[in-house]
């Protein structure tokens, strides 16, 4: 829908006379720059963020034709914009939701607003395959922020729109309010609430209350009568404000929907239920407990809206699961396969476009393999113009599109290199793996498509044992740990040996994103690959083996100093390529007696970085080495103690404020008081726990590794089991052999029934000696074929239960897998 400037400006309260150009017309909202696809009718909303602030990006939207501009200020450069718009407002992301709010107060339609803590856009997306065919919808798109992400949804309402689908996520106290008070649901849908995101939240009650603030003023709210918290949260909200409910149950007949029985077979379930007096049965597609729980709730909704229980049956029959997640893989040719199996639509293809870019390396081309879209909005030769837009402004390189529609719209694609096959099949007939080289690729394709035998052609296949690393957990993490610190207080990520062995590149992408200050690698061959991906933040390098000076400065490797003989070779080679005032971190031994100046040889490197201007210290820096013994607390105490004293003596011999900072992650939880500046976090980031008193429980692991059974054969007692015959059967017994061996770091001491591998929902323990390649495990007890995939750590199987087994700490568990084990990185 188009608005006048002068419609905007009277919204936010500004006068028109300070606009410059009031014939001006905003159709598009926009709050990050990358996204720009319409120039001329977009409105930019120069938010800041922790970690950012859009009036950065002005000049350069400016430069690509955008006109009109919500900022907090006008500065020098702006000013010299005379054919451009400023409102000028004190907070513009509260100018943004008060524009979606003005917007959405125009429409009289039905509006469903969903929250929960899962199932949200699985629920949102179902909804609108169940109701498309009796509503011109509009829906929120993935998105990672509701606050933005809301309005930016609401926007998109127009005269045709029928019914709108709101995803509302929250993390902390006070934020429903304010979601509610934009979307102003009629219907309101609780999903369900678990123990995600609890640290914004002092209690669950806390958090279920804010959740369902969502409900206020709703004309039907649908919610799980059998979770109690839910239920009694919600009970004092129907005597005042809520017009109906749908509670659903599948133990209270007297509720509004009870669900009587649920019968599954292998691929469907089919419920019975009561609605109204009347029995009615349904079947869907899904076995497991939360893609049912799932489905009832949709069920109400459309019962709600008086759709027919026989069309409801029909339609239900039909639905598709939604992928949410997006995985990054390894792939042929040094390409990166980025595979979204999200719904096919226009409203889907930013977020992923958006995804691919965060990803995708200097060094690469762009490159999208897409299906025939859904129509939606748009009509079909509208939707296909547009894509062909959006990729051109993306300026995606190669462009390839399978189906029906692809093939008929192809024509309206310009502006880069195209292909059209008429179904997957055809494509995987003619393209070969050679036809990709160097690539960033986002696959993304409905379901019905069956892009996997794509992702099967251009997936790099090492061996079926992989490592997958949730970026989301990492991104939770890293939060978790800011959280216990001051804000003033940096953080850096140490992404040391390749990211504690997850893979230091996406680890370092997701990490800059959540406004990480500083990142810490071993050597300074890892900082440069850093740098050649397009890493931006400032490096540290820990390890002082330098070879390559000149890649030191030229990268802007930010190096560790240890001694007074490096300092030397530093500085002459600084000089060298021109460093001046180069960023250095004196290292401190303050007693873990490894490497580091002690308080004897301060004096003399003082006098030598007196001495000259090629270097200076940005930062002073020690290390703990028993933070996790409390037995040993005064040793620590030492050391911190120890700390103060030498920093003190630096600090006084400069003129400028130099950053200190001692703890590492068992330091952060157990001696918060001394962060200094700056804290390093390792270990924790990546989900493991340190401390076992509670401190840490809420992290999350984010690497979990799996393998495959590749043979399955039955044996009598007495049998032996692999070399040396060491596992001797006691009674006949299933043995599976897993394609995981010594060679990807699954020591030999797991052999033997030292460690166990979770099979399909049971632990079986290991049977003989770990061979090279494969191991061996006894799966009596477990249902299994050959094929299956089995955790060797994960959900199931803590790290530390294997650091335990060999006698070591889940440092050296992670950084032993060994590089031939895939890497599959993915986020929610
Ligand atoms: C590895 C390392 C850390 C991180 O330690 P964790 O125990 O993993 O948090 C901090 N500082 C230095 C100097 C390190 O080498």
């Amino acid at each position: 829908m188009k608005y006048s400037i002068t419609e905007i400006a009277d919204i936010l309260h500004i006068k028109e006379d300070r606009l410059n150009d009031q014939e001006a017309v905003v159709s598009q909202l926009l709050t990050d720059s990358r996204s720009l696809n319409y120039p001329k009718e977009t409105l930019f909303f120069a938010l800041k963020t922790k970690n950012n602030d859009g009036h950065n990006y002005i000049a350069q939207l400016y430069k690509q034709g955008v006109r009109n501009f919500v900022v907090d200020h006008v500065d020098e450069v702006t000013r010299g914009m005379r054919d451009a718009n400023f409102l000028v407002v004190d907070n513009p992301l509260e100018a943004l939701q008060q524009v979606a709010m003005s917007h959405r107060r125009k429409f009289n339609i039905p509006v469903i607003g969903i929250t929960g803590s899962r199932g949200k856009t699985t629920v949102k997306e179902w909804l609108n395959q169940l109701l498309k065919d009796d509503y011109k919808i509009v829906r929120s798109p993935r998105s990672y922020n509701s606050q933005i992400g809301v309005p930016l949804s609401l926007w998109d309402i127009d005269d045709n729109t029928q019914l709108a689908i709101i995803e509302a996520g929250i993390s902390t106290t006070g934020e429903m309010g304010n979601l509610q008070a934009m979307i102003r649901p009629t219907i309101g849908i609780i999903t369900n609430i678990g123990s995600e995101h609890n640290d914004g939240f002092a209690s669950m009650q806390e958090k279920a209350s804010e959740k369902c603030k969502i409900l206020t003023s709703c004309e039907c709210i649908v919610y799980c009568a059998d979770d109690p918290l839910v239920t009694s949260t919600i009970k004092p909200l129907l005597d005042v404000d809520v017009a109906q409910e749908i509670a659903w149950s599948r133990t209270d007949a007297t509720r509004q929907l009870y669900v009587k029985s649920v019968a599954k077979t292998d691929k469907q379930s089919t419920l019975t239920y009561v609605y109204g007096g009347k029995q009615c049965q349904l079947t869907a597609p899904f076995t497991s407990d939360r893609d049912l729980e799932n489905v009832v709730t949709c069920l109400a909704v459309m019962l709600h809206l008086g759709i027919d229980p026989a069309v409801i049956a029909q339609r239900m029959k039909r639905l598709t699961p939604v992928g949410t997640r997006i995985n990054v893989m390894e792939g042929v040719n040094n390409c990166t396969i980025i595979a979204d199996g999200y719904t096919s639509d226009y409203n889907s293809l930013t977020p992923a476009l958006d995804f691919m870019f965060r990803r995708s390396s200097k060094q690469h081309d762009n490159a999208v393999i897409l299906s025939d879209l859904k129509p939606d909005v748009y009509s079909d030769e509208e939707l296909y113009i547009r894509v062909s837009e959006l990729l051109w402004a993306k300026n995606i390189k190669h462009f390839y599109g399978i189906g029906a529609d692809m093939c008929r719209y192809g024509k309206y694609f310009k502006g880069m290199e195209c292909q059209f096959f008429k179904s997957t099949q055809e494509f995987v007939d003619k393209m070969s793996q050679g036809d990709f080289e160097n690539e960033t690729v986002l696959v993304k394709g409905a379901p019905e498509f069956d892009f996997d035998q794509i992702i099967d052609l251009l997936e790099a296949k090492q061996h079926q044992t992989v490592e997958e690393i949730d970026l989301n957990a990492l991104a939770h993490n890293f939060k978790f740990f800011r959280s216990l610190i001051k804000p003033t207080t940096k953080a850096v990520a140490m992404v040391k040996a390749d990211g504690y062995g997850t893979g230091s590149y996406e680890m370092a992408k997701t990490l800059q994103d959540c406004g990480c200050d500083y990142l810490a690698v071993a050597a300074q061959d890892e900082g440069v690959d850093l740098r050649n991906a397009g890493i931006t933040m400032p490096i540290i390098v820990l390890n002082p083996s330098v070879v390559n000076y000149k890649s030191l400065f030229q990268y802007h490797l930010e190096p560790e100093v240890y001694s007074i003989i490096e300092a030397r070779e530093l500085i002459k080679e600084g000089a060298k390529y021109g460093a001046k005032n180069f960023p250095v971190h004196i290292k401190l031994d303050t007693g873990m007696h490894r490497l580091g100046f002690i308080k004897e040889q301060l004096p003399e490197l003082i006098e030598l970085l007196h001495s000259q201007d090629v270097i200076k210290p940005a930062s002073m820096f020690s290390h703990l080495c028993v933070a996790d013994e409390p037995a040993q607390d005064a040793y620590t105490h030492m050391q911190l103690d120890y700390f103060e004293q030498c920093t003190q003596v630096l600090q006084a011999a400069f003129n400028h404020h130099i950053t200190r900072h001692i703890l590492n992650t068992t330091g952060i939880v157990r001696f918060p008081e001394y962060q200094y500046d700056m804290v390093r976090i390792g270990i924790g980031l990546y989900g493991i726990k340190t401390c076992y008193d509670g401190s840490e429980d809420a992290l999350k692991p984010v690497a979990s590794l799996h393998s495959i059974i590749i043979s399955l054969k039955d044996w009598p007692a007495g049998t032996t089991i692999g070399y040396g015959r060491h596992g001797v059967l006691t009674r006949p017994s299933r043995i599976a052999t897993v394609t995981i061996g010594y060679a990807d770091g699954y020591d030999r001491h797991f052999g033997n029934g030292h460690a166990q591998i979770w099979v399909n929902g049971t632990l079986c323990p290991t049977v003989g000696n770990v061979c090279m390649d494969a191991v061996m495990v006894d799966v009596t007890e477990a249902q299994c074929q050959v094929g299956d995939r089995v955790e060797i750590f994960g959900e199931h199987i803590p790290i530390e239960r294997l650091s335990e087994a060999r006698d070591t700490i889940p440092y050296e568990i992670l950084t032993s897998i060994s590089p031939r084990v895939k890497r599959v990185y993915y986020r929610e």
